[in-house]
């Protein structure tokens, strides 16, 4: 539901809360995936990366120094993923802790606290269902360094927000009006399946970190699709072809 207070608190922000031409600029040129967003896409990405900085707020863990600088380049890939379907798909949680380097969390939280953490990067990130996420500043920028490599914990970590809207983590994200719930389920747990078949035999198309749980397939191939579509189309193009509708096309080959 799109009211027409949130409309004005949202104009509010913008006017209220800019941001800068100047570092907008700096965030942008800093950030080789947005390259090939068209004007008009990276006007909407700046205006969703404002009133996600006016309301999130940032915690620094560890000797982190959380500047402007790190919540813009946080910011502007957080929106990525919902920039075509809508910023109301990241409202609903407050907080972004960053870390300097991979941190540690304890595995039994898992199921108590609905948190998915990621292993493999020991940790690079995290999100919690009832709450909002962690990242590793050190893992943020290796992967702003490689844009398409397929790896981006933010996109990651974002992706499994975007999946918990409608309960825990599972890969079943609420789908679009149009999109089959059965077409769904039946591409994702087909490629599912192949990932861990293939990363059993030692040779998985994408990262094997997929094949683990179907949450972490969304994740993974999310993270594909906007960095490494090519790869993705080639390797499942069942799922590219579903991630393509659920994210209407930001972003894609
Ligand atoms: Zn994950």
């Amino acid at each position: 539901m799109f009211s027409w207070w949130k409309r004005r608190r949202r104009q509010k922000i913008l006017e209220e809360h800019p941001i800068a031409d100047g570092e907008w600029a700096d965030t942008v040129a800093g950030l080789p995936l947005l390259q090939q967003l068209e004007p008009g896409q990276l006007a909407e990405l700046r205006a969703m990366a404002t009133w996600f900085m006016a309301e999130k707020d940032f915690y620094a863990g560890g000797d982190m120094d959380v500047i402007r600088p790190v919540e813009l380049l946080i910011s502007a890939q957080s929106c990525l993923p919902v920039l075509n379907i809508g910023y109301e798909w990241l409202e609903g949680w407050y907080s972004v802790f960053v870390f300097p380097g991979a941190f540690r969390s304890r595995q039994s939280w898992r199921n108590h606290m609905g948190l998915v953490d990621d292993d493999k990067r020991v940790l690079a990130g995290v999100a919690y269902q009832k709450g909002g996420m962690v990242l590793s500043w050190n893992n943020v920028t290796f992967d702003v360094a490689d844009a398409d490599d397929g790896n981006n914990v933010i996109i990651h970590e974002i992706a499994h927000k975007i999946d918990m809207r409608n309960g825990p983590a599972d890969g079943y994200p609420a789908l679009h009006k149009g999109m089959s719930r059965g077409r769904w389920a039946k591409v994702m747990q087909s490629a599912f399946e192949d990932l861990n078949d293939k990363a059993r035999r030692g040779r998985p198309g994408i990262d094997p970190y997929g094949a683990t749980e179907p949450a972490e397939f969304f994740a993974v191939t999310s993270e594909y699709y906007f960095e490494n579509p090519e790869r993705l189309q080639d390797v499942y193009p069942d799922v590219y072809g579903q991630l393509h509708q659920f994210y209407r096309g930001a972003a894609a080959v």
